[in-house]
């Protein structure tokens, strides 16, 4: 491709409306425009990256025995009342009639028509498994499109559906498509975790999102990299490995601490650490009143807490019933003479010594207080941190921003039960078949890339998704010399098939080295003022590093570069 000829503007400035590292690249590179809220022009540079990307896909759900198939856009109200979904969606979806008043929805994703496909084609066992996907644009009406691509109202989707004879045989399957996740991800550059999820609308026997990991992202996730453990940070499990220290007792002593109701205002006062404190809350768990306590530094997990208290509702009591138990306000703890109301410690307290907690009187805080000054019930409390142990390896764990790029699903007969959508088995009894969905936003993916590779500069794009491979600038195009040796070496990497940008505009260098990091070529090959001694200017976009080749040498010594990035 020559650049002259190709619509690809760049732009210097960081544009002003967008939220997140990798939009902002996206849009500085050419990528897309934003025309409305959630909907975007995705220009060419955009769309060749989209077709790599498709490309991978294609083969990752070919090893997965899975083929391709077209579904329409529009499902008719009654298909999607069958599965329950016409209501169970919800005000994203879009509905339209037609002109005979017929309701549609442009399909959220397309379980009913997978179902009916298997309906229609499989008689006996003998036609189980099968497996189809589709890539196709589907549409969210959402409240807040935000982060760019990533919650657009209009985006790619990969949609997967499988059909098993047994609820084995399906996890067999689910097994492999999870493989053939990681595998993809990997080979786009991108680090991903599958998190054990809530299958939400989708119900089903249980799930896997696959979350990639950034600076940015839309859930807190942690992971564990030595066993690939990961889950939704709200949901991470700590075990209880920590040993109550019970050897002092009594040594507490009282500590006046006017206006200190907020940790800040105490470690400021004592000079101390706010792991030194361990802090009271009170909660009104559906009535009953519990005090939690976790240390100074740790937020209380009211998920956690919530599930342990086997409540729905849960709100910060009110100064009247902190009252009510016995204490003050801001001035809270566990000792003294309270009442009606039950006391739970994170785990984490049990190893605790010598710490501060509120002495239930105003303006009182007990120093130098230990376990055994005190009674209450141990449980996990907290939210996990980073370098907390991993619940399943005992490995560290660490703490990172996730966005979903995918989400598998094994639907069990969620939807083919509705459908009736059965088959006759080995036993030569009818049975209905087993279901399996597996989805990836592609947009979101290529978000992703640009999230995990970048620099300062712009993109770093890896080989695997770079729409052009090498950028060949010419610095001046009045020197023919210049442009006809940069065309020669144009022509025969093209001959060879390998993609390659020729920047042939009547721009300056600078435009075309900028350009060269923003939109993140793999390898620039410059010919310039070096090329009177027969020499061109080579640079791995990646690493920075630069070499001067012979003008003869140019060719080889790409494919030399190209072949050990
Ligand atoms: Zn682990």
């Amino acid at each position: 491709m020559k650049y002259s000829k190709f619509l690809l503007k760049t732009q210097k400035e960081k544009p002003s409306d967008v939220d997140s590292t990798a939009m902002s690249y996206m849009v500085r590179a050419g990528m897309i425009k934003k025309v409305s809220a959630g909907l975007f022009h995705y220009m060419p540079y955009f769309n060749m990256i989209m077709r790599k990307v498709e490309f991978q896909l294609r083969r990752a759900m070919e090893s997965v025995d899975c083929s391709e198939v077209k579904f329409p856009l529009l499902v008719s109200k009654e298909t999607l009342e069958k599965s329950g979904r016409w209501n169970a969606f919800g005000k994203e979806m879009f509905k339209l009639a037609d002109r005979n008043q017929a309701e549609y929805a442009i399909s959220p994703t397309n379980e009913e028509y997978a179902t009916l496909v298997a309906g229609s084609f499989v008689r006996s066992y003998n036609d189980l498994p099968f497996s189809i996907y589709q890539i196709q644009k589907k549409y969210r009406d959402e409240i807040r499109p935000r982060d760019g691509v990533v919650r657009a109202r209009e985006f790619t989707m990969k949609d997967a559906y499988s059909f098993h004879a047994s609820e084995e045989d399906l996890s067999a399957y689910y097994k492999r498509m999870a493989k053939a996740y990681t595998d993809f991800f990997t080979t786009l550059g991108i680090k991903t975790v599958p998190v054990v999820a809530d299958g939400g609308a989708m119900g089903g026997l249980y799930c896997d999102e696959y979350m990639a990991i950034g600076d940015e992202g839309e859930a807190e996730i942690a992971f564990c990299d030595k066993c690939h453990y990961g889950a939704n940070l709200e949901t991470v499990e700590i075990n209880d490995t920590f040993k109550e220290d019970m050897r002092f007792k009594g040594n507490y002593k009282e500590v006046i601490t006017p206006d200190t109701k907020r940790i800040v205002d105490l470690v400021k006062m004592l000079q101390r650490e706010p792991s030194d404190f361990v802090k009271s809350m009170v909660y009104n768990a559906g009535g009953q009143l519990v005090m939690v306590l976790v240390r100074g530094d740790r937020e209380v997990n009211e998920a956690k807490l919530a599930k342990l208290l086997k409540c729905d509702s849960l709100e910060l009591a009110t100064e009247k019933e902190i009252k009510s138990i016995g204490s003050v306000m801001g001035y809270v703890g566990p000792m003294g003479n309270l009442k009606n109301v039950r006391i739970i410690g994170d785990y984490e307290i049990k190893a605790m010594t010598n710490f501060i907690i509120g002495a239930n009187k105003p303006n009182v805080h007990y120093m130098d207080v230990n376990n055994a000054d005190f009674k209450c019930e141990w449980a996990d409390l907290r939210f996990a941190t980073e370098n907390d142990v991993c619940p399943r390896c005992g490995g560290k764990l660490r703490v990172a921003m996730g966005n979903e790029l995918g989400h598998i699903f094994a639907l069990g007969t969620r939807y083919t039960d509705k459908f009736k959508t059965t088959f006759v088995d080995a036993d030569g009894k009818e049975k209905i078949m087993q279901m399996g969905c597996y989805g990836i936003g592609l947009e979101r993916t290529v978000a992703s890339i640009i999230d995990q590779h970048h620099d300062e500069k712009g993109l770093v794009l890896p080989l695997s998704v770079a729409p052009f491979k090498v950028d060949i600038i010419i610095v001046d195009t009045k020197k023919e010399n210049q442009v006809q040796k940069a065309t020669e070496l144009y022509d025969k990497l093209e001959e060879n098939g390998i993609p390659v940008l020729l920047d042939d505009r009547k721009a300056g260098a600078g435009v075309k080295f900028n350009d060269f990091e923003l939109i993140g070529v793999p390898v620039r090959v410059t010919f310039g003022r070096a090329l009177e001694n027969g020499e061109v200017e080579i640079e791995i976009r990646k690493t920075g590093e630069r070499l001067n080749a012979k003008v003869d040498d140019a060719y080889k010594m790409v494919c030399k570069i190209l072949k050990n990035l």
